[in-house]
């Protein structure tokens, strides 16, 4: 049987990482096996969905490259299948009615051994009101198995679930339901997806076998579980919506490739084979299997995912960079904009002048977030640190000294960073300067700060009389 996957996720926040993940197992797996990736939102609470949530789960995916063969469907347009479900389980006694209260329940047990439901209305033969809810009867002795390609045979003993509840007084199917009848309905064989999903699935085989067992029902084959490692941070917590990085949408906007992103994500619970950690995305497809996913948390590691980012950075064309960063160094003629915009505007960007400073800040970036802060000084204005001024030359008369000698000098040297190496270097050391110290106030003269790309290429490039002027500038402003 060709598989049939699907990712389900809910439209209630940020796309988190652990989504997608789960996302890229299942689309590696169609890929892998030749089989088909469904695209499902599960959208049917209406409290908490949004649309921007959904919107937000299509672009991150898009951006990922994580294509769908069907779909998306949505669960709330399915709701007709999920109560005929219900109603075929209750003809055939699977479920029965409850109007037990909360309170009622916990005055009951509340020296029961055991906590839950405690089966009070199963034999009392109620009839259906706007009271009563729906609940299973979970048979009473036996064991229920999932059948787990991580895991392996996972085992649960019947008689540590309660009677649960399937369908509330108001009619809504609830969740576990919900959800296996739409894996019934576009016929999935395997459902992989995040292990806090573990503990609803022998709920789930329970209601999938009673099903198959209700007369005018088609019998369909339970599917293969996979329930993925969870991830954690670095105290090896599970990865918190609040405290931890988790937005995909953040990744984007910093500046992380998706293609890193991508290789990075299969390494949480999964390994390719040699020891090569950077793998594309044919090799990802052609290597992934289910059975090879670790079921020990996978650690989330942000400083792991920035190395390898930076890995693919510089492994990119330089017209592949540029192209790559064009977002967030000339926004206006990008289809899709990061949060923040560079210090400088259209009129001051200078695209053949960003592509010539390109290789220089490509070796040295991890993000492409990290670009415009390292060219900013090509365009427009000289943003000043005035730190970093009072530093070295505001109140350092060696740094003084030095940008007049380095003005003299620069207005007749032949124009090359390799010259303007051997000048910096020389004044320097007849002012008994390392050749570090004697470039510093030069490089915060003209770039306005301490660090950036190579000095001597970025004075190449920008050319003689911006740079003679603002080394002029800034001795002015010294002497002010
Ligand atoms: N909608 C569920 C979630 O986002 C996934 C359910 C499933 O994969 O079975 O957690």
């Amino acid at each position: 049987m060709t598989p049939r996957v699907r990712f389900a996720p809910s439209p209630t926040g940020f796309f988190h990482v652990g989504s997608a993940r789960t996302s890229l197992f299942n689309w590696l797996y169609a890929r892998h096996t030749g089989g088909a990736f469904v695209l499902r939102i599960e959208d049917t609470d209406t409290e908490r969905n949004r649309d921007e949530w959904q919107a937000g789960i299509l672009s991150a995916m898009a951006w990922l490259g994580l294509t769908y063969d069907e779909g998306p469907f949505l669960q709330s347009s399915l709701l007709a299948d999920h109560t005929a479900a219900a109603e075929a389980l209750y003809g055939a006694g699977r479920l029965y009615a409850c109007d037990c209260t909360r309170d009622a329940i916990d005055e009951r047990t509340k020296d029961a051994a055991k906590p839950g439901y405690d089966g009070f209305c199963r034999r009392r033969g109620l009839s259906r009101s706007p009271e009563t809810a729906l609940r299973f009867a979970v048979a009473r002795e036996g064991e229920t198995v999932v059948h787990d390609l991580i895991r392996g045979d996972v085992t649960f003993a019947n008689a540590s679930y309660e009677d649960f509840v399937v369908v509330r007084p108001n009619g809504v199917v609830l969740y576990p339901l919900a959800n296996l009848v739409d894996d019934r309905s576009i016929g999935i064989t395997h459902v992989i997806r995040g292990e806090d999903l573990l503990p609803t699935a022998p709920k789930q085989v329970m209601m999938w076998e009673a099903l198959n067992d209700c007369d005018g029902v088609e019998s369909v084959p339970l599917p293969r579980y996979a329930h993925l490692p969870m991830l954690v941070n670095e105290q090896r917590k599970k990865l918190s919506k609040r405290k931890d990085p988790v937005a995909v949408e953040s990744y984007r906007d910093q500046g992380y490739l998706p293609e890193a992103f991508v290789n990075y994500l299969a390494l949480l619970g999964w390994s390719p084979r040699g020891g090569d950690e950077k793998v594309s995305r044919e090799t990802l497809v052609e290597q992934f299997a289910l059975e090879d996913v670790s079921h020990s948390p996978a650690f989330f590691d942000v400083k792991k995912l920035t190395h390898l980012n930076g890995e693919y950075l510089r492994a990119m064309s330089l017209e592949q960079f540029v192209e790559a960063a064009r977002p967030w160094v000339a926004p206006w003629s990008s289809p899709w904009r990061p949060t923040t915009a560079p210090p400088w505007t259209a009129e001051e960007f200078d695209e053949a002048l960003f592509t010539r400073v390109a290789p220089l800040v490509q070796e040295r970036v991890t993000t492409l977030g990290e670009v415009p802060a390292m060219v900013a000084f090509f365009f427009g204005a000289l943003r000043l640190d005035e730190a970093a001024f009072a530093k070295t030359i505001g109140g350092d008369p060696l740094g003084q000294t030095m940008l007049a000698v380095a003005i003299e000098r620069f207005a007749g040297l032949t124009w090359s960073a390799t010259t303007l190496h051997e000048a910096t270097a020389e004044l320097g050391e007849a002012l008994g300067l390392a050749l570090r110290k004697a470039q510093a106030p030069i490089r915060c003269a003209v770039t306005g700060t301490l660090v950036g790309p190579p000095l001597f290429e970025s004075l190449e490039i920008l050319g003689r009389e911006p740079v003679l002027a603002r080394l002029r500038d800034a001795l002015a402003r010294a002497n002010a």
